[in-house]
C-alpha cells in the first residue's frame, strides 16, 4: 500500500539507446502516478555498465522525455558518479559477513543450475563459491580471473504486494554485487540509489519483477527504508507478441514523427494501449492527470 507521507516516484533509464515506445509508455506510468498524487519526480541515469552507455544517448533520452511532456524535480542523478555509496553499501555488507568472493564462469553456473537444487528457482546460483576453504580461496585468487562479489543470501525469502501483478514472493538466491570487472551490479546500485533519492513508489517494466526481492533483501541488510509502492508495467509487445525491438519497425519516437505522426498521437497511442484513453486519442500526459488511477489500466501489449 502506499504510505502516508508525500509521493516521490522515478524514472531510471539506461543510456543506452534511444528509448522506444516500451519505454515511453513506462516513463509516462510513473510520471502520472506520482504527480497525479501531488509528489514529486526524480531521474536517475542508469549508466553503471560501461560497456554499454553511451553519453550521447543521455541528452537523447532526456530530449525524448521532455519532448513527451515528462518534467523532474532537480538534476537527474548519475549512477556513474556515486561509487561511494555503492562501495559503502558493500562495506556494510562485508562487515556482516554477508558477501563472497566467486570464480565461476558464466558457463560453469549455466551448467551447475542446470541440476536441480532443492527449491532454488530456475537459474539461481547454486553456491559453489560460497564455502570455499581458505586454502581454495587463495588459490583462486592467486590465478589471472578476478572474482565477482556475490551476496550470502542464506535462503531469505520475500514478499511484497504490487498494484498490478498481486501478491508476490519467493526465495532471495546469492545474487552478484559486484562484477568481476569491477562494475557494482544493476540490484546494489538500484537499492542504495531508490533508498538514497528517498523514493517512495517504483513503476517500471514487468521484466524486472523478480529483482525487487533481492533489492527488499538488500534494503533489510543495509538497513534502508523500501519504498512502499511497487508497480511493474506490463511489457510493450510487437505485433508478433514478442517483446518490443527494432525489427518491430517504427519503435521510437524519432521514427514515428519521421512517419508524419504527431506527439500527441504517439501518446495518445500509448495511453490506449493500456486502456488510459481509447487508442487514437491526441493528447499529452498531462491531459491525463485528473483521475489517473491503476484501478483503469488494463494488463495488455
Ligand atoms: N535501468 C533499468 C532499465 O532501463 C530500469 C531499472 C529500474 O527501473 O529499476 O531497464
Amino acid at each position: 500500500m502506499s504510505g502516508t507521507g508525500p509521493v516521490r516516484g522515478r524514472y531510471a533509464p539506461s543510456p543506452t539507446g534511444q528509448l522506444h515506445l516500451g519505454n515511453l509508455r513506462t516513463a509516462i506510468l510513473a510520471w502520472l502516478s506520482a504527480r497525479a498524487a501531488g509528489g514529486e519526480f526524480v531521474l536517475r541515469i542508469e549508466d553503471l555498465d560501461s560497456g554499454r552507455s553511451r553519453e550521447k544517448w543521455v541528452e537523447v533520452q532526456l530530449g525524448e522525455l521532455r519532448q513527451i511532456g515528462i518534467d523532474w524535480d532537480g538534476d537527474p542523478v548519475r549512477q556513474s558518479g556515486r561509487h561511494g555509496l555503492y562501495s559503502e553499501a558493500i562495506g556494510i555488507l562485508r562487515a556482516k559477513g554477508l558477501v563472497y568472493d566467486c570464480f565461476c564462469t558464466r558457463a560453469e553456473i549455466r551448467e551447475a543450475a542446470s541440476a536441480p537444487h532443492g527449491d532454488l528457482p530456475e537459474g539461481a546460483y547454486p553456491g559453489t563459491c560460497r564455502d570455499l576453504t581458505a586454502s581454495q580461496l587463495r588459490d583462486r585468487l592467486a590465478e589471472d580471473r578476478p572474482p565477482a562479489l556475490r551476496v550470502r543470501a542464506e535462503a531469505a525469502t520475500y514478499e511484497f504486494e504490487d498494484v498490478l501483478c498481486g501478491t508476490v514472493g519467493g526465495r532471495v538466491d546469492d545474487f552478484v554485487v559486484r562484477r568481476n570487472d569491477g562494475d557494482f551490479a544493476y540490484n546494489l546500485a538500484v537499492a542504495a540509489d531508490d533508498a538514497d533519492q528517498q523514493v517512495t513508489e517504483v513503476v517500471r517494466g514487468a521484466d524486472l519483477l523478480e529483482t525487487t526481492g533481492r533489492q527488499l533483501w538488500l534494503y533489510r541488510q543495509l538497513g534502508l527504508t523500501p519504498p512502499s509502492r511497487w508497480v511493474h508495467v506490463p511489457l510493450m509487445l510487437g505485433q508478433d507478441g514478442a517483446r518490443l525491438a527494432k525489427r518491430h519497425g517504427a519503435v521510437t519516437l524519432e521514427e514515428r514523427l519521421a512517419r508524419g505522426e504527431t506527439i500527441a498521437g504517439v501518446v495518445g497511442e500509448l495511453a490506449g494501449s493500456v486502456g488510459l484513453v481509447p487508442e487514437d486519442s491526441r493528447l499529452m500526459p498531462a491531459d491525463l492527470l485528473a483521475g489517473f488511477g491503476w484501478q483503469s489500466i488494463r494488463g495488455s501489449g
